[in-house]
């Protein structure tokens, strides 16, 4: 075999993306029921944008991005994660004027130069949802509400967010220092990676995914008790928000998110039995980065999920069940010369339904273990020109004839019974 796909990439094929279809469609009816409106992006951004926007010394600035030079010589990068190119475009068209709160989805292939393994790609694709506009931690509530609300109507129920805060610069620079004076006496002890984030970003140590560095950030300094009275009310209003509506939580206070734009709230959901790679979605509050792109003073809030993980869950909880969708009829031709016949009944069937016919001249025998194989709910049989169409209703023991008038008729007024 010759070409296959790049590394860390892979195809959706039907047998698969029938259950693609079905993520993304109840991820449209939940955003519609929230008020999230649709925003699509371009794949690649100036690279700038994501080096300014996600944070220099983050794992994905530093080592995952996927950056080349166009013919001209400028620097663009194929899109990392959602969030930068959404504020970019909310401050380019100007869409803050006015008092609304501007609510958005998307839901698009993210690109990353990871390790590949279960549950993570090079390629890989990421539902989110972005507010912009509004500090009030309803917001906060609402985005988190709205992920454990999608994933339990996917069949995903029982998720619980884990919660914490990334505090504000008012009370961040004094934790950091908190932070390194307690782990200065074990620095050495931590691995080359965290030894740099402990110069740069001490707090994107307990990111590390090293089992001893996570065992020398035990017992460390919480965040939780180093925030600022703004954050700490905020982090307050948000808990019992979350409690009011019913959504569970646990507090976690070494959770860090791999980006450096998080200020205040910052989530994840996970669903243990994906193993290592087991977060489904993560996101937080980000009230400094439109200011940061350029845009007005505008505190933002937003969650971001792996699709493919996604569905690895819903397969695991046997959420899909057994069946791809079936065709609503089978076509099939019978004994007479009827092959080009069916040619213009499914025209006229398809105007209504479903269908599915043979285009291999196979055996009548065929046909139907074939409609059977589909799943299609009912047979025709055309047995040639002038002669009466056999409609049966598949295991239900129903059959009539019809005509070519009379089918679709037939077949519509069975399917309303
Ligand atoms: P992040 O943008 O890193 O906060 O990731 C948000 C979500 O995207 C994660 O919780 C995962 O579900 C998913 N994700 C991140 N990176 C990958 C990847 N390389 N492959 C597949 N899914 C990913």
């Amino acid at each position: 075999m010759k070409y296959k796909a790049p590394r860390g990439t892979q195809d959706v094929l039907p047998v698969e993306s029938w259950k693609w279809q079905r993520v993304e469609s109840v991820f449209r009816e939940t955003a519609a029921r929230f008020g999230y409106e649709e925003i699509r992006t371009p794949v690649f951004e100036e690279t700038e944008l994501f080096a300014r926007g996600i944070g220099d010394t983050t794992d994905i600035v530093s080592k995952e991005m996927y950056t080349f030079e166009d013919r001209k010589g400028r620097s663009l990068t194929l899109r990392p994660e959602g969030t930068a190119s959404v504020v970019r475009a909310f401050v380019q068209h100007g869409m803050g004027r006015g008092a609304r709160v501007t609510k958005l989805r998307y839901f698009c292939p993210m690109f990353r130069y990871e390790r590949p393994q279960a549950g993570r790609y090079r390629q890989f694709w990421q539902w989110g949802l972005e507010a912009l506009g509004s500090s009030n931690p309803a917001i906060d509530a609402e985005i988190i509400h709205f992920s454990v609300s999608f994933f339990a109507g996917l069949g995903i129920r029982n998720t619980g967010a884990k919660l914490n805060s990334a505090g504000c610069p008012t009370c961040t620079p004094d934790y950091n220092e908190l932070l390194r004076r307690e782990l200065a006496p074990k620095l050495g002890e931590f691995c080359q990676d965290c030894q740099t984030r402990y110069e740069r970003n001490p707090r994107r140590m307990f990111d590390c995914k090293n089992p001893h560095c996570q065992e020398l950030l035990d017992g460390a300094p919480s965040i939780l008790d180093a925030l600022c009275d703004e954050c700490r009310d905020h982090f307050a209003a948000v808990r019992a928000h979350l409690d009011a509506i019913g959504v569970p939580y646990t507090l976690d206070p070494k959770m860090a998110r791999g980006l450096d734009y998080y200020t205040k709230t910052i989530f994840e959901i996970h669903y243990e039995k994906l193993g290592a790679q087991n977060a489904l979605c993560g996101g937080g509050r980000y009230d400094g980065l439109v200011e940061e792109l350029g845009g007005a003073s505008t505190p933002a809030c937003g969650v971001s999920s792996g699709v493919e993980r996604l569905v690895m869950a819903l397969e695991e909880e046997g959420a899909f069940g057994e069946n791809a969708p079936a065709p609503d009829v089978y076509l099939v031709a019978g004994e007479g010369d009827c092959a080009s016949s069916n040619v213009e009944l499914a025209a006229r069937l398809r105007e209504r339904f479903a269908v599915e016919m043979d285009y291999q001249g196979r055996s009548l025998n065929k046909q139907m273990q074939e409609a059977g194989k589909l799943g299609a709910r009912f047979v025709v049989v055309n047995n040639g020109p002038g002669g009466p169409l056999r409609v049966r209703e598949s295991g239900a023991g129903w059959e009539v004839e019809a005509t070519l008038e009379s089918v679709a008729d037939v077949i519509a007024a069975r399917m309303a019974e």
